[in-house]
């Protein structure tokens, strides 16, 4: 068992290494984080995609971070914003956003941004929670009634907060929440479309620097330049959570099954423009499939008294599917606004162990307040966007609401409200 510093963080994603960032530079040292992956290197399935990076929420983050310079100069691709939609035609339907405040970084460059900033034994890598367990001593302070159960056969317990940044599938959660994922019917099959590939100047062509939509009947197809130049490809179809699953040794074989698939049926890609089917016969495997969930945005709420000294962060407190591009975004203005809590607390002790468990308390509850309601609104948003980006009619619908004919659903990169 180990010895317990005063913060434990589940998770070394966005969230949960930024909220250790600010901890950091606030002068709270006594934290640690726990991973689940071996090590800071990508695993086979981890790549991801290109993220961008708002103005009011993720940009912010990064500057409280003191990481918006570095971010700026090193990493942020700004002249990556356009987003050209299609019809499955071919014909454009709309081509906007070249002027978004709202730069691309990969994905595994934001790991790393956040992973160089903080010290490198504060992260305890192959250590997967299974899941967490309250202590029969009653007389045990806040969290520290809690025993965590890691995969490796380890466990840990004596922090006075836990903190879950752990994802969809959090192990934190149900310690306050009894809420699940969702499948919301949709998925996204992820493949590449390298410098070699012979299907890579007509991507160029299609997206450059950015991004493009083809919108159809209940699906679409997305390319998105990377920071090495190449293109990850989504198949994003309305399908069964079970349809592609990558997580097995026959992977590749999968992908080329569902390769043929995407090209030959009516259901996919068949009827569309030869020139798009082309690209996708083209789309290197072995494919990642991305079964898109959601929180229910009623269950992002849970009463305090449950779980005392235990709080979620990002995806694991409010699941969204992806559909306005903003769950980064707003797992990071999590983090910003639960360390501005115990910077309050605190005061000029950057310390909780000496702080009453009531007064925690009170700094969590007033953090979840205000992130129940930015997760409930970003999770509704992403599921109207999905409904018209997912709709029979989706070819208009969609590329309507890019023009601003329906409800604002996305950031814009200008407004400051919005996350
Ligand atoms: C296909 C797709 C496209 C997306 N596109 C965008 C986009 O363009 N813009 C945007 O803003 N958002 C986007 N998102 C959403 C975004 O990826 C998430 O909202 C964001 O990653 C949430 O960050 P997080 O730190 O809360 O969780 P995560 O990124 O899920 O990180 C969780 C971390 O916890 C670790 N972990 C998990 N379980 C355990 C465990 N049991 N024990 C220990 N560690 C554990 C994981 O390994 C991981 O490191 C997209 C999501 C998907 C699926």
């Amino acid at each position: 068992m180990y010895l317990s510093p005063s913060i434990v963080i589940i998770g070394a994603g966005p969230s949960g290494l930024l909220f250790a960032r600010l901890l950091e530079v606030n002068g709270f040292k006594n934290y640690v984080i726990y991973e689940r992956d071996e090590s800071s290197s990508p695993g086979p399935w981890q790549q991801g995609g290109s993220l961008d990076i708002h103005g009011p929420s993720g940009q912010q983050a990064l500057k409280e971070a003191g990481l918006f310079e570095e971010f700026n100069t090193v990493y942020a691709r700004w002249n990556a914003s356009r987003i050209r939609i299609l019809k499955p035609s071919g014909e454009t339907s709309i081509c906007f956003g070249e002027d978004r405040n709202a730069p691309e970084i990969d994905r595994l460059q934001l790991r790393q941004l956040l992973l160089n900033s903080i010290p490198a034994h504060k992260i305890k890598w192959g250590h997967g929670v299974r899941r967490i367990e309250r202590s029969d001593n009653e007389s045990d302070d806040s969290a520290y009634r809690y025993v965590i159960q890691f995969i490796n056969g380890s466990s840990a317990t004596g922090f006075k907060l836990i903190v879950g940044a752990d994802g969809g599938w959090s192990k934190v959660r149900p310690l306050i929440s009894a809420a699940q994922p969702v499948y919301c019917g949709k998925m996204y099959i992820e493949s590449r479309i390298s410098h070699n590939n012979k299907s890579y100047k007509a991507a160029y062509d299609l997206a450059g620097p950015g991004m493009m939509m083809a919108v159809g009947p209940n699906r679409s197809l997305i390319l998105q330049q990377s920071g090495d130049g190449t293109y990850k490809m989504y198949f994003g179809i309305t399908a069964a959570k079970d349809f592609y699953e990558h997580r097995n040794d026959g992977a590749t074989k999968k992908s080329e099954a569902i390769r043929k698939l995407m090209v030959s049926s009516d259901k996919f890609y068949a009827n569309w423009a030869p020139h798009l089917k082309a690209i996708v016969a083209d789309a290197e495997g072995p494919f990642r499939a991305w079964s898109l969930h959601y929180l229910r945005p009623e269950e992002v709420d849970w009463n305090r008294d449950v779980a005392p000294g235990v709080t979620l962060l990002g995806d694991a407190a409010h699941l969204s599917t992806p559909f306005v591009g903003e769950g980064v975004n707003c797992a990071m203005y999590d983090a910003v606004v639960l360390v501005k809590r115990l910077v309050e607390l605190c005061g000029k002790s950057p310390d909780i162990t000496t702080v009453p468990a009531s007064k925690l308390e009170e700094a969590l509850a007033s953090y979840e307040k205000e992130m129940f309601e930015r997760g409930r609104d970003l999770i509704r948003r992403s599921t109207k966007s999905e409904a018209l980006l997912f709709d029979e009619n989706g070819e208009e619908t969609f590329p309507a609401s890019m023009r601003g004919e329906h409800e604002k659903l996305f950031y814009d990169g200008r407004t400051s409200t919005r996350a």
